[in-house]
């Protein structure tokens, strides 16, 4: 669907669950974000049937998140059924990893069209540090158990001035795998109103500094917020996501679905429409699509991370979906 300042919404992340098995600082409060009830988290069935809706409305990409959604009992079994769906072409999840090198096998039998591994530093005490009591060696392994399975393999590195130490490292995974590694900088949201990132300014000059020219890869932009570029004998590329240095809301591709059934239209803004509420009333698949689509024509025209908003988001990624 296009929005009312012309953008195509074609991508929807969706939320499977609040709970996670990390703690990560820039995320999470050291005691965990308070936990909903079971009850109230959308049921397998009533994602589904979101999902086939919003496909109605052009949504052809939806990627699962949460929370860790892993930790979601039967992932796999989702995943096939979204798979399934007419006009859903890519199923894509996104992992901590730490459950993945047991669920690796499923999920690529599943369809899952690729995976992408949260993972801020190569070294297991600063790791540990980090996530508040992860095991780095569970993720490297799932890493190439994932490879195994033939899963197509993405990392995501949130670097803060504690791990600038860590980007060139994580960066060369890239030059003996064929898996892109991409770098986000931090957004104030939750937690991570406490932390301080790292504009991919500084990202790039390392990188640059280390392995060369960045090549920007222009066959790769315009699909969603990050840019891509090839670096001289890299297996795979290495991806910015500039959400804080360069705005980039004007080719905002997305909604978000949380946990608990709200379709909201941007990271930053509580703004959005209560699905469960329609879903648990009775309401038919025509509501549900008509619902969406007046929300997704209220989309925001933009973030604002450097200003203070009342309305602005009180909720951790955690709790929204990343
Ligand atoms: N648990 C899964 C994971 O870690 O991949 C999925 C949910 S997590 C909220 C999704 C992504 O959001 C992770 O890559 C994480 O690093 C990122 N994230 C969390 N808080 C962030 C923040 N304040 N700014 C930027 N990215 C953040
Ligand atoms: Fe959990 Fe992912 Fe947040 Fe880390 S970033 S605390 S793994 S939800």
């Amino acid at each position: 669907m296009i929005d009312q300042l012309g953008r195509r919404i074609e991508y929807l992340r969706l939320s499977v669950t609040d709970r996670c098995n990390l703690r990560c600082v820039y995320c999470m409060p050291k005691e965990g974000a308070p936990l909903l009830p079971h009850s109230s988290l959308l049921s397998y069935e009533e994602l589904v049937r979101v999902c086939r809706c919003a496909s109605e409305l052009g949504i052809d990409r939806i990627k699962l998140t949460g929370g860790e959604p892993l930790l979601r009992r039967g992932i796999e079994t989702l995943v096939a059924k979204l798979k399934a769906l007419d006009g859903i072409r890519q199923v894509t999840l996104t992992t901590n990893a730490i459950l993945l090198g047991e669920l690796a096998q499923r999920l690529a039998d599943a369809g899952l069209d690729r995976v992408n591994i949260s993972l801020d530093t190569l070294d297991a005490a600063q790791y540990r540090q980090i996530t508040r009591g992860g095991e780095l060696s569970m993720v490297l392994d799932a890493i190439l158990i994932a490879q195994k399975a033939g899963l197509a393999l993405r990392l995501n590195c949130v670097p803060t001035p504690e791990t600038l130490e860590q980007i060139v490292p994580l960066a060369k995974l890239a030059q003996r795998w064929p898996l892109d590694v991409r770098f986000i900088e931090l957004m104030p949201i939750g937690a991570g109103a406490h932390w301080q990132g790292v504009f991919s300014s500084e990202v790039k000059r390392r990188l640059e500094q280390a392995y060369g020219p960045l090549h920007v890869c222009p066959q790769m932009q315009g699909n969603g917020p990050a840019e891509y570029a090839s670096l001289e004998g890299f297996l795979g590329k290495i991806g910015f996501i500039s959400a804080f240095s360069s705005c980039f809301c004007a080719r905002c591709n997305r909604v978000r679905l949380t946990a608990t059934g709200f379709l909201r239209l941007c990271l930053q803004y509580e703004d959005g429409v209560d699905l469960r509420e329609l879903l648990r009333s009775g309401a038919d698949d025509e509501q549900l699509i008509q619902a969406m689509r007046g929300a997704i024509a209220q989309k925001p025209a933009h973030h604002r991370f450097g200003e203070m908003l009342p309305q602005a988001n009180r909720r951790g990624m955690s709790q929204i979906g990343g």
